[in-house]
């Protein structure tokens, strides 16, 4: 396989395998502003990652163009800065994408190239904040 057609590859097959693992889109909660930015906190967020193995069979080959499996494996997410993974917060509109924010300031795209699942992070995020809480996080006034 060429480089390009085995990278090409790679991409279906994470497409696929994330969009097999997309939860469904919840119910919004109740008092939803649609428009408003809301920022939750989650502490510790999970991120499945698929992993590109070689088979036995390309090993033993020694060759990089032989089949690989694809295995999945899910690790907590750290800051880029500081490395902590706790305490993370997720910020965003409901549907959107979510940006993650760590106490350290620094503040990042969660999952950029799956917008679905990172939109979807945060609706978890958000529906499960407003059960605990009674209700939504108030969002900070918009500037
Ligand atoms: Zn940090």
């Amino acid at each position: 396989m060429e480089p390009e057609e085995r990278a090409e590859t790679a991409r279906r097959i994470d497409s696929i395998e994330v969009a097999d693992r997309l939860p469904p889109e919840p119910e919004s909660p109740q008092g939803l502003d649609p428009s408003a930015i809301y920022c939750v906190q989650v502490g510790t967020i999970n991120v499945p990652r698929p992993v590109y193995l070689p088979t036995a069979d390309s090993v033993l080959h020694a060759t990089l163009d032989g089949d690989y499996v694809t295995e999945w494996i899910t690790e907590p997410l750290a800051c880029p800065l500081c490395r902590t993974d706790a305490e993370l917060k997720l910020q965003g509109q409901w549907g959107a994408p979510a940006t993650v924010m760590c106490t350290c300031g620094y503040q990042w795209p969660l999952a950029p190239r799956h917008t679905q699942w990172s939109a979807r992070q945060l609706q978890a995020a958000l529906v499960s904040s407003a059960a605990q809480n009674n209700g939504l996080p108030t969002p900070p006034p918009s500037k």
